[in-house]
């Protein structure tokens, strides 16, 4: 992919703070961290998101390196534990179209953000959206 920052930043087109590299993906420092040491692991291929082909073989590797990182953090950093997020689609957060794991450091009541205000459907509301998921 000719403009893809992150296709860029993984073949080592345009520098970056990598943290980690193997023959399937880089780690690299988010420019805008959420908090220090908040991590996006990135596989070398191009994928847009998770639905684009990704193999089995890939998205565990890329989930295993994302639980080495994560545990570098709490090694490392003394975080207290972490975040594994993945955003697809604009409306889910996505803003680089290329697949991506973000792995951030968290510590007790840091504060960084909060992920949803819970609902409370009834068992028929739930039951009407299991079957479409089923
Ligand atoms: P997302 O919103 O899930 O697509 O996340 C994209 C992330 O990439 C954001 O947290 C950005 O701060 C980060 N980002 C964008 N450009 C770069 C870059 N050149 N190097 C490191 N991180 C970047
Ligand atoms: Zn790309």
């Amino acid at each position: 992919m000719d403009n893809c920052i992150f296709c860029k930043l993984a073949s080592g087109e345009i520098p970056t703070t990598k943290v980690y590299e193997d023959e399937l993906c880089i780690a690299s420092l988010d420019i805008n961290p959420a908090a220090p040491g908040h991590t996006l692991i990135i596989p070398k291929a191009h994928h847009q998101d998770l639905t684009d082909n990704m193999d089995e073989t890939l998205l565990g590797h890329l989930f295993s390196v994302a639980a080495i990182i994560g545990r570098r953090g709490k090694e490392r950093l003394n975080a207290d534990g972490f975040n594994v997020i993945q955003n697809n689609g604009t409306a889910a957060g996505q803003s680089v179209m290329h697949f991506h794991v973000h792995v951030i450091p968290r510590y007790e009541n840091d504060g960084i953000f909060e992920f949803w205000k819970p609902t409370s459907p009834d068992a028929k509301e739930l039951a009407v959206v299991a079957e479409k998921l089923s």
